[in-house]
């Protein structure tokens, strides 16, 4: 989950988000998206964190621009926040998609997906879009790899 710190100087203004704040604004989403809201106590829950450090980096997303957190209120993605997470979901469900073809355990694809969708760049994403729509398209070459 860590990730080397670069000094501020050489950050550019649109850093893509580190691997943990990627993984906060993909569990801020699918909460807003199946209960309507997100609470620090819920996204403690399910990424196993104490509520300290989740408040921490929601602050951080917030200071980001991000999310808008009101300390007794939750947090709402802002238009930002909901295109970086929409952007996470996407490749999350490529990904998926493109591992589904070769037939693996379900688990084993939701562990895989988590660490490499953090370490991808947006140019091998578009290339394995691309063959992912292939292997769509191509039902027989699924197959061949299956055996
Ligand atoms: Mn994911």
């Amino acid at each position: 989950m860590s990730e080397p710190e670069s000094s501020p100087a050489a950050a550019p203004a649109k850093a893509r988000p580190t691997a943990a704040a990627e993984d906060y604004l993909e569990r801020i989403a699918a909460l807003i998206k199946t209960k309507g809201y997100a609470r620090v106590v819920d996204i403690a829950a399910e990424l196993k964190i104490s509520q300290a450090s989740v408040t921490t980096m929601v602050q951080r997303l917030d200071a980001d621009g991000l999310v808008k957190y009101e300390k007794y209120r939750g947090m709402v993605l802002t238009d930002a926040g909901e295109a970086v997470a929409a952007r996470i979901a996407h490749r999350h469900e490529l990904l998926t998609q493109l591992l589904r073809f070769f037939d693996l355990p379900e688990d084993v694809i939701f562990r895989d997906v988590e660490g490499m969708e953090h370490h991808i760049s947006g140019e091998t994403l578009a290339a394995l879009e691309r063959l992912t729509r292939h292997l769509e398209a191509h039902p027989e070459i699924v197959a061949q790899l299956r055996k």
